[in-house]
């Protein structure tokens, strides 16, 4: 079967962004035949840029309620929480040794951290983190340690994907065919959603709506949306416009059609918030109450988690390690 690994930081909590670009998609692709899907909580990740405990603790509980509201079936994936596969960090350690530090510095992440230090005229790397520099190896060991084929990611992960194929080659020469190369699978039909002010919809830019906010405030995070001042009557730029976009990523064609020629004809802001609001209610109203439901019984999420990973280490993680320890002339634990 084709090995498909989707992954979300738990870094705060999972907005429509995330569900339009990877849990939407990830569900629907879970249920193809002959796919076996690998969804994990990445936790790890999220102490690159999380440093508040509770905040971990709870975008954890909350992502896996959401995953498990919309749709997911912990008994026919593997669904668990990074840091309960304490062999991704083993692999980490094997991948560190192969990567090269020079294909490391210009990885986007990292690039970016600097481009903005020399902006701000810092040293280059004032305030990155090592753990921010190493993140594509932490990467490349989520992938590889399950020799997933499919990397379902938005065009900036592109990049680290490569990586992991560079890495895992690496290893491959030096200690035999141990690692299958990935490949980034790019929907085109996913869109990136902008958040409130604009930019993507990120929960470290804290512009984002919840997914499963309750309804009053999902309608007021709505409304406040960014809109320019064309007035009701004027005709409006559906195409750059922050409010169709998401609308689109919601509606049929049809109804995005329909929405397209209404800016078009001027369509008042109120009007079309209005509208986008009570489509993506229609949308997320029976996945809010199965969360509602979920969010109240962490002790039954973390059972599923703690299962999950159990299974996934006995099946893969542990014995795939075992044999990497020997290749490299490490003692095999077993
Ligand atoms: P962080 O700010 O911590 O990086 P994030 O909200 O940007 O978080 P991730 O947890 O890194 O998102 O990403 C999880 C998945 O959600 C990825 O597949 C990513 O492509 C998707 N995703 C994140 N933001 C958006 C967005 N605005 N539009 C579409 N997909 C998104």
């Amino acid at each position: 079967p084709t090995r498909v690994l989707t992954g979300i930081t738990t870094s705060g909590t999972p907005h429509l962004g995330n569900y339009v670009g990877a849990i939407r998609p990830a569900v629907a692709a879970s249920r193809a035949p002959d796919v076996e899907s690998f969804y994990f909580l990445a936790d790890y990740h999220a102490l690159i840029k999380v440093q508040d405990p509770a905040r971990v603790q709870r975008s954890t509980l909350e992502i896996a309620a959401t995953w498990l509201a919309c749709g997911l079936e912990p008994d026919k994936v593997w669904f668990y929480r990074q840091s309960d596969v304490p062999e991704v960090q083993e692999l980490t350690w094997f991948l560190t040794c192969v990567a090269g530090k020079g294909l490391l510095n210009r990885a986007h992440a990292y690039k970016a951290a600097v481009d903005k230090n020399r902006e701000a005229g810092e040293d280059d790397d004032a305030g990155v983190s090592a753990g921010l520099f190493m993140y594509p190896v932490l990467m490349a060991a989520d992938i590889l340690l399950f020799n997933a084929n499919q990397v379902p990611v938005g065009r900036d992960q592109i990049q680290h994907i490569e990586m992991a194929r560079d890495f895992g080659q690496r290893f491959n020469h030096l200690y035999g065919d141990h690692f299958v190369m990935p490949e980034a699978v790019i929907d085109e039909n996913v869109a990136t959603l902008p958040g409130l002010d604009g930019r993507k919809m990120s929960k470290s830019y804290d512009n984002t709506i919840p997914l499963f906010a309750p309804r009053e405030t999902l309608k007021k995070l709505i409304y406040s949306i960014v809109t320019d001042s064309r007035a009701p009557g004027e005709a409006k730029d559906a195409d750059n416009s922050n409010v169709f976009q998401l609308y689109q990523a919601f509606a049929s064609n049809e109804e995005t059609a329909a929405m397209r020629r209404a800016f078009a004809d001027g369509i008042a802001w109120g009007e079309a918030k209005q509208a986008l609001f009570e489509r993506i209610d229609r949308e997320i109203s029976p996945l809010r109450e199965k969360y509602d439901a979920l969010i109240a019984q962490p002790a039954h999420i973390e059972a599923i988690l703690r299962d999950g990973a159990q299974r996934l280490r006995t099946r893969y993680a542990r014995p795939t390690l075992d044999t990497l320890r020997s290749a490299v002339g490490l003692r095999d634990l077993s």
